[in-house]
């Protein structure tokens, strides 16, 4: 029973380990931040197009407004009722001035627009891809919980174990077992054919009778284990 105790405790610290590395729980982690580098990226690239809106907006109704007073200003040019030719020329400089910024400006508000075109695009690849990395981000989610629940469960399954064994072997020795086994080390050693099962040193022959007196604790002298027999050797 101390061998079996000190084999589960064995178990118990590798299941704890195993715990803390699940392959499927790191492929989780690192699905998870990939998907919140695509929402920062996407939502970067949505600011970008409410500020792209907001100037093609601005710009527009500049256009509109430049249009208006060109408007009124060729009529005015054109009416007749200008009468100095300084006044004329001005006035036709004004107008030339105007038709130059118009221009820019269309220019500038199409720029925009293919712009803003190629941006929507991009964000409704960016969504969609977004939306597929989420699912999987889901599956691979409930993957590391399957997993990661299992593990909990065969680990929870040896501490009972582990406490039904504690509770059965006699105090004293489950005390001096406590003291040989810190720091977690081996120290219960099954001998297998006359050898000791830790350090793998020949056992004089002499061991073996006292290892059939029942309530005599035999020790390895090469590496102090407690020396056990197992049914298949005794
Ligand atoms: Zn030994």
């Amino acid at each position: 029973m101390l061998w079996q105790l000190q084999e589960t405790e064995q178990e118990i610290f590798q299941k704890e380990k195993q715990l803390q590395n699940i392959p499927s729980v790191a492929a989780y982690q690192e699905k998870k931040s990939a998907l919140q580098e695509l929402a920062e990226t996407l939502s970067r690239k949505e600011d970008q197009r409410r500020s792209l809106q907001k100037d093609l907006s601005r710009k527009e109704m500049h256009l509109l407004s430049l249009a208006g007073s060109l408007d009124e200003s060729r009529k005015k040019l054109y009416s007749g009722e200008v009468p100095s030719v300084k006044e004329l020329e001005s006035l036709e400089k004004k107008v030339q001035v105007m038709q130059r910024e118009k221009q820019q400006l269309e220019d500038a508000v199409l720029n925009l627009m293919e712009s803003q075109e190629d941006l929507e695009e991009e964000l409704s690849r960016r969504q969609h891809r977004y939306r597929e990395e989420e699912e999987e981000m889901k599956r691979a989610r409930s993957r590391a919980k399957e997993d990661f629940e299992q593990v909990q469960q065969e680990l929870q399954a040896l501490k009972t174990r582990k406490q039904e064994l504690e509770e059965s072997i006699e105090e004293g020795l489950l005390a001096r077992y406590r003291e040989m086994s810190r720091g977690g080390r081996r120290c219960i050693s099954p001998v297998k054919d006359n050898f000791c099962g830790i350090c793998n040193v020949s056992l004089p022959s002499s061991f073996r009778a006292f290892l059939f007196a029942p309530d005599k604790h035999v020790y390895c002298e090469n590496c102090g284990s407690m020396l056990v027999l197992m049914e298949e050797d005794s």
